[in-house]
């Protein structure tokens, strides 16, 4: 019998579901998680300010929705209350831009652009749902002069999208591109809107309506007592041991070794688990440098949403966020992050996003190959390794939503273990 039947490597949702999963279920098997950084939550991780009190999001503004129940029943299982994971509270999110219009100069308005958006940026007067799509439509270039991506539905003779700049223009109309998109966009991933693939621009979401919430999903929430809680909550289990500041490069022989795990998950990033050998995968970071505002009254705030874009070329950063407005905190000093999308480099910042162009496909792919050659690999075939699953946004080079890493994690699980082990295991 090994020492673990499951190791897992990074603490994030996606480590830690797996491991809660693996525990609930098997309930006489042993779980080791291992983490590199002092904490776990991956990119969720949050933690009170000393200075205000505040919660802050270490990794930049985490914002649950979904559209998925399944996923909106497991984190509000009872079970993991009773862990402490504590509730979560309905939250919708809105996000401001300040932006230059002709006829007011800087001005504030909702995020996704929808006909409130319009009526500021435009000085317009429109009033229903059907004049807000009519009017983003006339702005649109003509039919055939659209494009489409790759996997979307095509309307005769139009073109597939080269890049993120005829892909938004497509979707909003040169002027819209032009005021809110294109210098955020440049910004935000450092190079030209015409150098970054189509896929980049191709979720913003644009509102043929009035609503100027954030998230269109019927789900919608804030932890109560914050996401690392939530993940401790995940991990608080007699079968899981938890080792942080620990990195699986510096123990990867044990953990290797089929004597010590018979399964082992990762959610690092692929290419560092095949040492980089066919290249790296490149990724985009973040700089945040927060500024503390003393004595601003319990319940004020210096910024006029929890999130403020800035579009101008004129501010350095992409977006400022005053955590003490989510879930309404009190206190009565406030803290402004400011957020800059800048060089990712191993060892010294973060890797965040992975960066979408064909480059980057093309190596992923062949990474993937490698990793459904190795989980092919059966230890019954004579091989004293552990069975390897790649989980997870860097295990995938793919950018998840915290829902989505959830769901994808619960999917592995059941696909592996509970569609074929059925009822005979237990119920967790
Ligand atoms: P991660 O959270 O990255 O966890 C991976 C873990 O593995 C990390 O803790 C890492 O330290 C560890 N690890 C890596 N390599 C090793 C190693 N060699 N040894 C040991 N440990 C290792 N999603 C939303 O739904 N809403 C939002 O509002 C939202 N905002 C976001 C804002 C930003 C700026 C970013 C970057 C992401 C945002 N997300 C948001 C996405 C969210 O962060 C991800 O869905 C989530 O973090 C994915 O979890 P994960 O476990 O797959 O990856």
């Amino acid at each position: 019998i090994p020492a673990f039947h499951a190791c897992i490597v990074g603490a994030g949702l996606s480590g830690s579901v797996i491991a809660e999963r693996y525990a609930s279920w098997f309930r006489d098997r042993k779980v080791l998680m291992v983490e590199k950084r002092n904490h776990v939550g991956g990119n969720c991780y949050d933690y009170t300010d000393k200075a205000t009190g505040i919660r802050v999001h270490k990794y930049g503004p985490h914002l649950f929705h979904t559209n998925h129940k399944a996923v909106w029943d497991y984190i509000n299982k009872d079970d993991l209350q009773r862990r402490g994971a504590g509730g979560w509270i309905r939250w919708d999110h809105e996000v401001l831009a300040s932006v230059e219009n002709s006829h007011q100069g800087s001005t504030f308005v909702p995020v996704p652009i929808n006909g409130i958006s319009l009526n500021i940026l435009f000085n317009l007067n429109l009033t229903t749902d059907e004049e807000v799509k009519t009017w983003l439509d006339l702005h649109r270039p003509r039919k055939e002069d659209r494009c489409t991506l790759s996997n979307e539905k095509r309307e005769t003779e139009q073109k597939e999208c080269q890049n993120a700049e005829d892909q938004c223009i497509s979707r909003v109309g040169q002027d819209l591109y032009n005021i809110v998109f294109k210098t955020y966009t440049e910004k935000q991933w450092g190079r030209k809107a015409t150098e970054l693939g189509p896929e980049v621009t191709a979720r913003i979401p644009v509102h043929g309506n009035f609503d100027s919430r954030y998230f269109q999903d019927p789900y919608q929430a804030l932890p109560q007592k914050g996401y690392t809680r939530f993940v401790e909550a995940l991990l608080n289990h007699s079968s899981i041991t938890t080792i942080l500041g620990l990195n699986f490069f510096e123990v990867r022989d044990i953990l290797e070794d089929g004597k010590f795990c018979s399964e082992l998950f990762f959610t690092g990033p692929i290419d560092a688990f095949f040492d980089e050998k066919l290249g790296k995968l490149e990724y985009r970071s973040l700089m945040f440098s927060p500024r503390v505002f003393f004595d601003v009254g319990e319940s004020s705030h210096v910024q006029p949403s929890s999130v403020v874009n800035y579009p101008s070329p004129d501010v350095p950063w992409t977006r400022s966020v005053e955590y003490k407005q989510f879930l309404r905190q009190k206190s009565n000093h406030t803290i402004v992050v400011y957020e800059h999308g800048t060089k990712y480099v191993a060892g010294q910042n973060e890797p965040y996003y992975p960066v979408p162009n064909d480059q980057n496909r093309r190596l992923f792919k062949m990474y993937q190959e490698l990793s459904k050659r190795l989980e092919s690999l059966n230890q019954s075939d004579g091989n004293r390794k552990p069975k390897v699953h790649f989980v997870g946004r860097l295990a995938n080079y793919k950018y998840f939503n915290m829902d989505e890493a959830i769901l994808n994690a619960l999917n592995l699980f059941d696909h592996l273990y509970v569609n074929i082990h059925g009822s005979g295991s237990g119920k967790g």
